[in-house]
């Protein structure tokens, strides 16, 4: 097979345009074209009056391979990517914790392997997870066990299901397929930027858990890690709250994929002493736009093209007060989401479905802080002082669960907001117009006021008057870091496998279920050697 990069596309190409660019660019005749697929697909929107796919193919010839490369830089012989799964030879059923995507894609290895692992959740499974998130934001009322933050597909399951990462580890490709083989669209293994929304990754979860249960997993919900013993430093069992119900499960390896939101675990890890450091973070608001509007700034004439979709953007500057401040988590026709799973505590984020066809776009606007900026030698710091901020953010927004909002107009002349403008809060329940400053800290206020100013100067419209600013941003990524060693394990205790974005290995759904896949490959791998 060869891989052959670098084809022009227009927007509205089909596969016979695809087959002769490919076949033009290494000067063959199509008829000698076993195959020829679409591997990777980009928008290069550079020149707004110019927009096109990018695209690199994977093509199958009758004719030697070998040759075409050593002629066209632009080709190259490519393998087709394989993942193999070793089979596990332990006696004793390894434990995950958390059902998102670091400990559902755990559970699927240790399940290909023969582990018989055992996966439990403090939250709901994804449907009744569903219904108690729409009952939260429709009425206010949380549900500190199924909320956005826990239940079946973990954090990332009412989100725009963005699969992009940073990571360059090839074991993406396997979390791709799988989300593919499980319900997710194709376009998800090519595209640059893959999403597959809210609506159809919660689909996609559930068949998961289904194949976990098929290859003789256990999937237990509203099940919570409490505890754990250990012998001689060594996991011996996981100690479980079930029903209301304590139980212990017999085992030598606990995979902790907790989320970033599990704060009454983390501090029962830290009473039990496994080293935890604080780490650095971000707080912000989330900012959002007409989606017409950002459309318009990226693409120009081109905008609201069909194949192009909702426009994204990813931008950030760096502030003479040494503040960097960034956009995360675009999500493009997408909604602003009360994230909340903790009583008197408001917090946000963003979601959209497959579509992205909401009337506003959002992203997070973030600063990033530092231990250093909330000075203290616990590592659990950085927790509490996220918990401050939603809790003034809970207090800003009536009490109630309606989000605090103010518009960008106010927010850069430092003025309470009293009505909103022309751009609508997508959040629910509802909102208050109000101070950001009342949840926010001064120093990161000031920062993201002038970060917005200088953003406009790259996305045109950004600090759009009517543009709504809603608080507070605060879980974007984990405040700690459970310490682990080269095998994936506590640094204290053997067995014990901190896992994902909770334990500050990863950021996002695919790094996530990356690092969920690297901790069960090294459980495989000491059940062959011991
Ligand atoms: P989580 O997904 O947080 O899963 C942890 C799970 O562990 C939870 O289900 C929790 O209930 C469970 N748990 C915690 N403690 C215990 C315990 N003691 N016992 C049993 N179970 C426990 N990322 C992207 O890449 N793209 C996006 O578009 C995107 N959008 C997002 C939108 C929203 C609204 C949110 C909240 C997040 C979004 N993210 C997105 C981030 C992404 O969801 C996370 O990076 C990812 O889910 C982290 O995966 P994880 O498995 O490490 O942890």
């Amino acid at each position: 097979m060869i891989r052959i990069s670098n084809i022009h596309l227009p927007l509205d190409y089909t596969s016979e345009t695809v087959l002769n660019k490919a076949a033009k660019l290494i000067n063959v005749d199509k008829k000698f074209f076993k195959s020829c697929t679409i591997f990777r697909r980009s928008i290069d929107a550079r020149k707004k009056d110019n927009i096109f796919f990018l695209a690199t193919v994977d093509a199958e010839l009758f004719v030697n391979e070998e040759k075409i490369c050593k002629k066209f830089k632009n080709a190259e012989i490519a393998e087709k990517y394989e993942y193999t799964v070793e089979k596990f030879r332990g006696t004793v059923s390894p434990v995950v914790v958390g059902a998102g995507p670091a400990g559902l894609f755990a559970a699927l290895i240790l399940a290909q392997s023969g582990a018989n692992p055992i996966l439990i959740e403090r939250g709901r499974d994804v449907d009744t997870r569903t219904e108690d998130v729409h009952n939260f934001w429709k009425n206010g009322i949380l549900d500190t066990t199924s909320n956005v933050q826990f239940g079946e597909g973990g954090a990332g399951a009412f989100s725009d299901g963005k699969l992009t990462t940073g990571t360059k580890d090839t074991r993406q490709r396997k979390v791709l397929i799988e989300f593919v083989k499980h319900g997710a669209p194709d376009e998800i293994l090519y595209n640059a930027k893959p999403h597959i929304g809210t609506d159809k990754l919660r689909p996609t979860v559930k068949s998961i858990r289904n194949e976990i249960i098929r290859l003789g997993g256990k999937v237990m919900f509203e099940t919570k890690l409490i505890g754990f013993s250990a012998k001689d430093n060594s996991v011996t069992s996981a100690e479980i709250e079930h029903n209301g119900t304590k139980q212990t499960i017999d085992t030598n390896a606990i995979i902790l994929a907790i989320g970033h939101s599990a704060r009454d675990t983390f501090e029962m890890l830290n009473e039990k002493a496994i080293p935890i450091e604080a780490k650095a973070f971000s707080v912000g608001a989330r900012i959002e736009h007409h989606r017409e509007m950002i459309d318009k700034s990226q693409y120009g004439k081109f905008a609201g093209n069909k194949a192009l979709g909702a426009a994204s953007y990813k931008t950030n500057v760096h502030l003479e007060n040494g503040r960097g401040v960034y956009t995360f988590c675009m999500c493009p026709g997408g909604k602003v989401v009360n994230a909340s799973s903790e009583e008197n505590r408001l917090c946000t984020n963003g979601m959209s479905e497959f579509a992205r066809n909401e009337e506003n776009s959002n992203a997070a606007l973030l600063v990033g802080i530092t231990p250093a900026d909330y000075q203290s030698e616990n590592p659990l710091a950085g927790m509490y002082f996220q918990r401050e901020l939603e809790h003034k953010a809970f207090v800003a927004g009536g009490e109630n669960f309606n989000a605090p909002v103010q518009r960008v107009c106010d927010f850069i002349e430092n003025k309470a907001s009293t009505k909103i403008g022309d751009v609508k809060p997508s959040v629910g329940p509802d909102f208050t117009p109000t101070d950001l400053n009342k949840c926010l800290p001064d120093f990161i206020t000031n920062s993201m006021r002038q970060a917005i100013v200088q953003m406009d100067k790259k996305l045109h419209g950004f600090s759009y008057g009517d543009a709504v600013l809603t608080g507070v941003e605060t879980r974007s990524s984990s405040p700690i870091r459970i310490m682990r060693n080269n095998n994936l394990q506590s640094i204290s205790v053997a067995g014990l496998y901190p896992c994902g974005e909770g334990a500050g290995y990863a950021g996002g759904i695919i790094s996530a279920a990356v690092d969920g896949i690297k901790c069960a490959e090294k459980i495989i791998e000491n059940s062959i050697s011991e």
